[in-house]
């Protein structure tokens, strides 16, 4: 196999805030090279850094709004987020676990900071991504994969040195829960300082890593430092990250859906017409109702 080499390492571009509860640095789409395209299937990803949110009785998050055509794949590293939908779902990701929603067809949905955690405050760490669906299955029904932490597969690194828990796809013999429409991993390295691991993805897949903690060394020789995303090649399938302190480094790598993306807001379409028609689904009521 060939290694894959880093093709640039990108430091978070300015916070902006998504509602009042999500401080998130935009890395998917905006931050050049990083095009809807250039990471497809992963057309989106907010990163809200560690940050100290002060006690609240009123939670923060964002108010109700929809999303058609893909899926929100949220991962909380501190802090917990509720949610609720128009289809009269509701939940609450707790630290550790992922919540992986299937918008598809079309729901509209308010995410908050949950209310025991807003009112005693603390750090927040999270990432949202946005993975895109195929023609075919945009207008599938909605559904949700809760992911607690101890659903994940975990792949336990030589001499204690650090695991892998797999979130989606497979790493080794050790699989992740999570369904997914088109092949892709997704997983959370956590190595102890001078902790290796080997990963190894098709060549065509888009792949890349955000360091979440700590500092790492990539094929042994670049440096990629806390909040930084690692954007690989498609020169080859293997890399290795090694942490140079204790780490968590989410790693992402996706086969291309390769179709016309039309996004708009929060539909992500293949053509014009399919937009028109979704902002006329929610006017008509498909996207169901939710009061704020
Ligand atoms: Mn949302």
């Amino acid at each position: 196999m060939r290694t894959r080499h880093t093709e640039k390492i990108i430091s978070p571009p300015p916070v902006h805030f998504v509602g009042d509860g999500f401080r998130v640095h935009n890395f998917i789409p905006g931050v050049y090279p990083l095009t809807m395209a250039r990471m497809d299937p992963f057309i989106l990803l907010d990163y809200n850094s560690r940050h100290f949110f002060p006690p609240t009785n009123k939670p923060r998050g964002v108010g109700v709004h929809p999303h058609r055509g893909f899926e929100t794949v949220s991962i909380a590293y501190r802090g917990r987020i509720a949610h609720h939908d128009s289809f009269g779902n509701s939940g609450v990701i707790g630290e550790g676990d992922v919540q992986w929603m299937t918008a598809s067809s079309g729901l509209l949905h308010k995410e908050y900071h949950e209310k025991e955690f807003a009112s005693t405050g603390g750090d927040f760490h999270m990432v949202q991504i946005w993975v895109n669906l195929p023609a075919k299955d945009k207008m599938s029904p909605p559904k949700y994969q809760p992911i607690t932490n101890d659903q994940m597969g975990r792949y336990i690194l030589p001499d204690d040195s650090g695991i892998i828990e797999v979130i989606a796809g497979s790493y080794n013999d050790v699989k992740g829960p999570a369904s997914t429409f088109t092949p892709m991993a997704m997983m959370n390295a956590r190595l102890k300082a001078g902790g290796k691991a080997l990963f190894a993805f098709p060549q065509s897949y888009n792949t890349a890593a955000l360091v979440i903690e700590g500092s790492i060394k990539i094929n042994g020789t670049e440096t990629a430092h806390t909040d930084q995303f690692v954007l690989f090649g498609n020169d080859g399938e293997q890399f290795t990250i090694e942490a140079t302190e204790n780490s968590i480094v989410l790693v992402l790598s996706g086969e291309p859906i390769r179709e016309p993306v039309v996004a708009h807001g929060p539909f992500v379409m293949n053509t014009r017409t399919e937009i028109y028609q979704a902002f006329e689904d929610v006017e008509n009521g498909r996207f169901g109702h939710l009061d704020d």
